[in-house]
């Protein structure tokens, strides 16, 4: 693994996509995957071999990794202080220490170089029943650490056409929340994954994700105005892969990819990631 001085994360954050001010956000959800010390290696010497010819140059792309949690000091050896990579969690505790059993500090995130959080993802909501008040409580603790909260939202209809005022209301309360919470963050990043297009192998069309985010950008301007619309990211998950990027990509206010199944495949990884730079 090569190793770059800092000045080049300088470099890469300054660079930007077309619509964004922000580089293009390519968050990496490794879920509970791997699942022991032998097959992670495998991963990370594939990830580094399919990224040696596009890691220097890194066209304003920020790739973040979500590993498990138990393995982040392994990332962080091997990835961490490689170009290309930022390391980010996929929960973390809305508290800073305590008897919380189970939980992870974001201080100790922080002794990792965890300059990313994912925040209620859809599996969290389902499975840890992570409420509003739940998420909004994280994305304070996370901001107060100085890691940049990446707030999850979707709504669970079957399809694009069902989605109903009420679904939508739900992403924008979201929305709101999070601005409302941390008015004072740079930037706010919002991964639209509508829950039935996750793992789903079909990702939402284009004419819908299209909707849903002109929605919340005229959402966000009228009731936030212009410069809190300057400072938000929209990012598409749901069965991204690298046979349909090309398409995601043509749709407006579209700067980031979070993707789950597709992100245990490096050579899928180092395809999007040069038809994201092609594009
Ligand atoms: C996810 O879980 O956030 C996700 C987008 O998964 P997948 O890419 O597998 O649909």
């Amino acid at each position: 693994v090569e190793i770059v001085p800092l000045e080049s994360y300088e470099n890469i954050m300054n660079q930007s996509m077309p619509d964004s001010p922000f580089p293009f956000f390519l968050g990496l959800n490794w879920k509970l995957n791997p699942n022991t010390i032998k097959d992670l290696e495998i991963l990370l010497t594939n990830y580094v071999d399919h990224h040696r010819e596009i890691a220097i140059d890194n066209d304003g792309i920020e790739t973040v990794v979500f590993p498990p949690v138990i393995y982040l000091q392994q990332v962080y050896a091997q990835l961490g202080t490689h170009p290309a990579f930022h390391l980010g969690a996929q929960d973390l505790s809305p508290h800073d220490k305590g008897s919380f059993t189970g939980q992870v500090s974001p201080a100790s995130l922080n002794d990792f170089e965890v300059r990313y959080s994912l925040i209620g993802h859809s599996e969290l909501r389902e499975f840890k029943k992570h409420s509003p008040e739940d998420r909004i409580a994280r994305v304070k603790a996370s901001a107060d650490h100085q890691i940049q909260p990446v707030m999850c939202i979707g709504h669970v209809s079957t399809k694009d056409k069902d989605i109903h005022e009420v679904d939508i209301q739900i992403l924008l309360d979201d929305v709101d929340r999070v601005i409302t919470a941390t008015p004072q963050q740079p930037r706010f990043i919002v991964a639209y994954e509508p829950v039935w297009a996750i793992g789903s192998g079909k990702p939402a069309s284009i004419e819908h994700i299209t909707e849903i985010f002109s929605t919340i950008h005229e959402h966000v301007l009228s009731t936030h105005g212009q410069d809190t619309v300057n400072r938000l990211q929209l990012v598409y998950g749901g069965s991204v892969n690298d046979q349909n990027c090309q398409e995601l990509l043509t749709i407006p206010r579209l700067s980031g990819f979070l993707i789950g199944g597709a992100s245990l495949k490096p050579l899928q990884i180092a395809n999007i990631y040069k038809t994201i730079i092609s594009s």
